[in-house]
């Protein structure tokens, strides 16, 4: 997929926040920048998730949980996304993958939980929302269900009653997630505002995805403000990933020395339920690994895999 293809994509409630605001962290994210073009370093696919596609629609890495990719569309196109080399090439998801997808998961008990992912899964109807969850409740084994969503953001108003009733009916068969992704408060519109409040009482538990992005979020106040707001609106900081090395979006990467070094202050003034996981992926498929070694403040450059293996590989920018 030509990176030209991705093109750009602004929601109408952040391109409004933007005329207002002109915040550069809000431009830099969402705005094409020539830059991005003809970028000689950085990957294609930096994750090698394909690799672990089992049947359409689906990729079962870890032993008990696995994506569900019901749709590739998104609300927005994120400048620094990790999949701007695959996105937009419009494949549908269909009948038959989801009957495929059914039988893999029926013959593999092992996975508990299912992550709706994309694209992002909010650009689904309520209807096929429920559809899907109607089906997975008629497999024993699935506990759990997450979506991961960059939609309250991008379009606050798609949270409305129907989706919050939908998720608490079945709250009753699954325990369920909302993974929201922000990486900035002035992403914060006061429709997310409503949305949040809504949620809220609905009871919907939330966790907070973010990507630390150069001249973004790349400085500690930003993300002191993000973390403690999402703690102060229940969304609890689950995972800052480190950026990928995303061909077209090398402008965005940063050495994960810098990162290392705000982290270490976040550390020291949030609580530990609101102190995300430091977390990057390693490039060649060794999956995500901790950024952050506590009991070795010097970074050895070094990173160390879930099982505490050493991993040879260096990520190229230290
Ligand atoms: C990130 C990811 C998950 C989810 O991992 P968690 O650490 O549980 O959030 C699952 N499958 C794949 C392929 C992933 O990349
Ligand atoms: S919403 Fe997610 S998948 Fe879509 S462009 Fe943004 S980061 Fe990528």
């Amino acid at each position: 997929m030509n990176n030209d293809l991705f093109s750009e994509l602004i929601s109408q409630p952040i391109q409004n926040e933007i005329d207002r605001t002109k915040s550069p962290a809000l431009i830099n994210q969402f705005v094409f920048n020539d830059i991005e073009l003809n970028q000689k370093s950085g990957l294609i696919d930096p994750i090698g998730d394909q690799a672990y596609a089992k049947v359409p629609g689906l990729i079962h890495r870890y032993t008990n949980r696995a994506l569900f990719i019901p749709t590739e569309k998104c609300p927005i196109h994120c400048r620094y996304c990790f999949r701007k080399n695959e996105l937009a090439s419009e494949n549908d998801f269909l009948k038959n993958d989801f009957d495929q997808v059914l039988r893999y998961l029926t013959d593999h008990p092992e996975i508990n939980e299912l992550i709706f992912t994309g694209g992002d899964p909010l650009m689904l109807s309520n209807e096929k929302i429920k559809f899907y969850l109607e089906h997975f409740a008629k497999i024993a084994s699935l506990k759990f269900i997450r979506f991961h969503t960059r939609t309250p953001i991008a379009l606050p108003k798609r949270i409305n009653q129907e989706f919050t009733n939908l998720l608490k009916a079945f709250q009753q068969r699954f325990i369920i997630h909302l993974v929201i992704h922000t990486n900035h408060l002035s992403e914060w519109t006061d429709d997310f505002y409503i949305a949040l409040k809504r949620l809220n009482q609905s009871h919907i538990p939330m966790l907070g995805q973010t990507v630390l992005l150069k001249e973004v979020n790349d400085d500690f106040q930003s993300l002191k403000e993000l973390f403690e707001n999402m703690a102060l609106y229940q969304i609890r900081p689950y995972y800052l990933h480190h950026p990928d090395q995303v061909k077209g979006a090398m402008h965005f990467y940063l050495p994960l020395k810098k990162g290392r070094e705000i982290y270490s202050k976040l550390r020291n003034c949030l609580p530990g339920w609101a102190l995300p996981n430091y977390i990057i992926d390693i490039p060649g498929g060794a999956g995500k690994t901790p950024a952050y070694n506590p009991e070795s403040f010097d970074f050895s450059g070094k990173l160390i895999n879930r099982t505490g293996q050493l991993i040879a590989v260096n990520p190229p920018i230290l």
